[in-house]
């Protein structure tokens, strides 16, 4: 794609196809080719592609008001915000809304720097971001290497390793932050009781302990934010991708005392919140609850995880709810992905032995079931070459 080459920077490498239009689980490419759509924009377009909901719920604020700044407060910003809490179940939670999961991690760095500690504690091969903050939080070296000398005080530990963290968190530490679930990573479920004794050591030591939610958030894996399972809360909790359904629109929650370390100055965007983003993720919250989808998540995850687990060549399939990592023996992920392209289904090789999927969280059973028959034919196409 010589275009884009001579137009955009090359950080991402140069895309193989250009997309133009998408309705539901379907998008189409620039020649008229359709597929459909088992990553939805990096687990972002919850609701799909140009949801009814959404479209009105944008074009009207468009319409009216679209953008205030932060100078002035706006309805949609105050009324999500609300919602957002209620969904934490705590009344105390106040939120940041910001654009983006790496501003909502650094936002959350900020905010750990308040308690007048800096050290942080996050996790190996952990994705929190590439902004220099959350890039100090990210635990992948090819990512982070290049860009060092990044925040001091922040160690990596394996993630899910519990003796690590005991080791590693101390009265001195601000801050520790997890993914519920690692997505990038390759869909990494941590073990029984991880999250719960994090709550523990944190109590213990006073550190604030963050989720970062950003993947695994708006109802992803079947709840809200992807850790209620463990029936514990965190400190702080970080949104982004299927918050605005497709629109750029981050939040950093903070619960209980953490909720009021921000001071006035303390932090700022002038984008964070704004009335459109706001709108559009006020409807993708009103139409999950709704249409009760949540519910639907985590029957059809499961159900969808053991019919790929029965397909020829897959050596393990994990995750919760539509947020699924299919493992491999051999190296053929990227190749299973593009020959998965080929034939008109997206999905994202991780790695050379993991594939991903995060469909939108609307797909129908017949969806399911194209998507299982194309993914079960190009592995067995890319074995038997
Ligand atoms: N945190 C997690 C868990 C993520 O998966 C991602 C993106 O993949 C981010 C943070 C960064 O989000 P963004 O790309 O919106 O900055």
């Amino acid at each position: 794609m010589k275009q884009w080459d001579n137009a955009l920077q090359a950080n991402y490498g140069t895309p193989s196809i250009q997309l133009v239009s998408g309705k539901g689980a379907v998008v189409i490419d620039e020649k008229g080719k359709s597929y459909l759509d088992f990553l939805a924009g990096i687990a972002t377009n919850v609701l799909g592609h140009a949801h009814p909901a959404v479209v009105k719920a944008v074009t009207q604020q468009i319409a009216t008001l679209g953008h205030v700044s932060n100078l002035y407060a706006h309805p949609n910003a105050i009324e999500l915000a609300k919602k957002l809490a209620s969904m934490t179940g705590d009344k105390s939670a106040r939120t940041f809304f910001c654009n983006s999961g790496a501003e909502a991690n650094e936002a959350a760095l900020k905010l750990s720097r308040k308690t007048g500690r800096t050290r942080v504690v996050a996790t190996k091969e952990a994705f929190h971001g590439r902004t220099m903050g959350a890039l100090s939080l990210t635990g992948q070296p090819s990512k982070r290497d290049p860009f060092k000398p990044l925040v001091k005080g922040v160690t990596h530990v394996p993630y899910g390793d519990m003796g690590a963290m005991l080791r590693k968190v101390t009265r001195k530490t601000a801050m520790v932050i997890v993914e519920p679930i690692m997505g990038e990573a390759g869909v990494i479920v941590p073990p029984h009781g991880y999250l719960q004794a994090l709550r523990e050591l944190c109590d213990e030591t006073g550190a604030l302990l963050a989720f970062d939610c950003v993947q695994t958030g708006m109802g992803r894996t079947g709840d809200w934010f992807g850790y209620e399972y463990s029936g514990i809360k965190p400190d702080v909790i970080t949104l982004a991708k299927g918050l605005g359904g497709g629109l750029p629109l981050g939040a950093m929650i903070a619960l209980g005392d953490a909720a009021t370390l921000f001071e006035p100055g303390d932090h700022g965007s002038t984008f964070g919140g704004n009335p459109v983003a706001t709108a559009a993720a006020l409807a993708v919250i009103e139409t999950l609850e709704k249409k009760s989808i949540l519910e639907r998540v985590s029957a059809i995850g499961v159900e969808l995880m053991a019919e790929i687990a029965l397909i020829d060549g897959v050596k393990s399939v994990r995750g919760a709810g539509l947020l699924i990592g299919i493992e491999f023996s051999d190296p053929i992920a990227k190749k299973v992905a593009m020959m998965c392209q080929k034939n008109g289904l997206l999905v994202n090789g991780n790695s050379e032995t993991v594939i991903r999927i995060a469909p939108p969280l609307i797909i129908s059973d017949k969806d399911i079931k194209e998507f299982l028959k194309i993914f079960a034919s190009a592995i067995d196409a890319v074995r038997s070459k």
